[in-house]
């Protein structure tokens, strides 16, 4: 397997960096994560923008232009042939001469992209759906920034595995936002309803593509806040993301949603989205 490396590539087992990376010490860095589906990367240009705007948000200089991004990602990809795959992409601050939280002067920012497999789900999981928990959101207040530091984030999903679910709802202040990976629609009364992009939540590129789907199908979607007493009345929910797509929730904190099953929309959303993956794979998306 080859990584790319702070302009590098090499083989994984041969890539380090330094114990004094910002990224190592505070966390301090951004990431982005897009699969690719029959060599084509899935909505390119917004997970692109998004990386920028996190760098952006975080004060890290862009270390690239989209050419030379684009470039890397394409090497990457022929050096790791194979299905369907995802390239993760961060960039920290950089390595620091002494622990200091202050950004010194004359960092340059550590560059790492590296291809993993999309490991498709089980079959099992769309004809049963997944179980969820739901969970405090204990997360900063700037969830719109893809920042590598994922401490709650990993605390949220652990439990969430520990209680025999897949996925940990958070909620806020009351309001159900996301999951701890994974955006969250729910269908109420016949409504697909997902909460507006703010900064608690991450803006999923997934959750652009349902809304935009379902839009163009005529399936009647609405952005708004979700009260989390309102996952109890939900006739489905479901969450999404780039790795995972959309996956139906079928139980919540153990009890049935809806009547237990993935439901109608979930299955027609499912339809539009593999069929808006057979034509990226064909090269038209
Ligand atoms: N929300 C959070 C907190 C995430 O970490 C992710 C992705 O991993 C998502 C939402 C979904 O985003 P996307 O659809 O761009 O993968």
């Amino acid at each position: 397997k080859t990584l790319f490396l702070n302009g590098r590539y090499l083989p994984e087992g041969e890539a380090s960096v330094s114990v004094l990376d910002r990224g190592f010490l505070f966390g301090d860095g951004v990431y982005e994560v897009i699969p690719v589906f029959g060599g084509h990367p899935f909505r390119l240009d917004q997970h692109m923008d998004r990386l920028v705007r996190s760098l952006a948000e975080v004060r890290i200089p862009d270390p690239y232009d989209r050419e030379e991004w684009i470039a890397v990602f394409q090497r990457l990809l022929e050096e790791n042939p194979g299905g369907d795959r995802s390239l993760y992409i961060q960039v920290t601050r950089g390595v620091m001469a002494r622990r200091d939280h202050a950004f010194s002067e004359g960092l340059s920012p550590t560059v790492l992209v590296m291809v993993s497999p999309i490991i498709p789900p089980d079959p099992a999981v769309l004809e049963q759906g997944i179980s969820a928990v739901v969970l405090e959101d204990h997360r900063w207040s700037r969830c719109d920034i893809k920042a590598i530091t994922l401490l709650p984030n990993v605390l949220a999903r652990q439990q969430a595995v520990e209680w025999g679910a897949t996925e940990a709802i958070l909620v806020r202040n009351g309001q159900a936002i996301e999951g701890a990976a994974s955006n969250l629609f729910l269908v109420v009364d016949g409504v697909v309803v997902t909460p507006p992009k703010d900064r608690q939540l991450l803006a999923g590129i997934t959750r652009d593509l349902v809304l935009e789907l379902a839009g163009e199908a005529g399936i009647p979607v609405m952005e708004a806040p979700i009260p989390a007493d309102r996952l109890r009345e939900a006739s489905e929910i479901w969450l999404t993301s780039s790795t995972r797509e959309i996956l139906p929730v079928t139980r919540l904190d153990g009890s049935a949603v809806g009547d237990g099953r993935p439901g109608p929309l979930w299955a027609r959303m499912h339809a539009l989205y593999q069929d808006y993956k057979a034509r990226l794979r064909e090269g038209g998306a």
